[in-house]
């Protein structure tokens, strides 16, 4: 524990060297970084949740170092085979409803876009999810309103599936329920046009190839993980990698130096 703590300490040092340095940039070189969050609150002590203060840091840094822009940008200058360089998306999984409270405002503050990646079906329901079982109060879902808040405020929304599926083992018909319900629930009653797509689980294992093609047929022009790093100029829009940020990130130096390194 010493150790580690005592490594983190280090690498936000240098992180922090390296940002003011103005070597960050250069570090980065042509890439673009797209963060993932969970839950943003300092109720909870867990891998998924980030506190809200260092989600200010996070945040905080980002707008200093980066041009922060919807996902969407990002997508349409890979499309279009142009400079992805230096661009940052923000994006939220599983619709916690910390993110409309904790989350939202402090965007709206900093005035950075970001995307809210959505199960459809936990949206105002009362589900554990298995992963969350073991937390002594369940955190909650966002309501359909606070949904629609969010995108009336200008954040955009992505399909997660409808009920969490691994679609690294769900697949056929199933599989493409999941993808397409997600989608049409979402537009139906939010209203808004979806087509980020963000698979759940977000590990290399968790999407089979032919479900990486259903979700590329079902009106979605983009697929992200949750692990990976950075994105470099050409990349295929349906393959994006993202860097999960949890309380493992001890603070904003130390996710600089670690995305730097192409580590994170
Ligand atoms: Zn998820």
């Amino acid at each position: 524990m010493f150790v580690s703590r005592y490594k983190q300490k280090l690498k936000s040092l240098a992180g922090g060297v390296l940002a003011r340095s103005g070597l960050f940039g250069p570090a980065l070189g042509e890439k673009a970084v797209i963060l993932g969050f969970h839950r943003v609150n300092d109720e909870n002590e867990d891998e998924l949740t980030y506190g809200v203060a260092s989600f200010q840091q996070v945040c905080t840094f980002a707008k200093e170092h980066f041009h922060v822009v919807p996902l969407d940008e990002i997508v349409s200058r890979l499309e279009r085979g142009r400079s992805v360089k230096g661009l940052l998306a923000i994006t939220f999984d599983d619709g916690y409803e910390d993110n409309y409270t904790n989350a939202a405002p402090v965007l709206e503050q900093l005035g950075l876009p970001a995307t809210f990646f959505v199960v459809s079906g936990f949206i105002e329901t009362e589900h554990v999810t298995w992963w969350d079982k073991s937390m002594p109060s369940a955190p909650k879902w966002m309501s359909w309103e606070q949904v629609n808040d969010l995108h009336a405020r200008g954040f955009s929304i992505g399909g997660h599936t409808s009920t969490h599926v691994d679609l690294g083992r769900v697949r056929g018909d199933e599989a493409k329920l999941e993808i397409q319900r997600c989608r049409e629930e979402l537009m139906e009653k939010v209203p808004c046009h979806v087509d980020m797509f963000a698979y759940p689980y977000g590990q290399p294992d968790n999407l089979l190839e032919e479900n990486r093609r259903v979700i590329a047929r079902s009106g979605y022009r983009a697929c992200v993980s949750c692990y990976g790093g950075t994105v470099s100029p050409g990349e295929d829009p349906f393959r994006l990698q993202r860097v999960p940020i949890s309380n493992w990130f001890a603070s904003a130096n130390q996710f600089a130096l670690e995305v730097a390194l192409g580590r994170a």
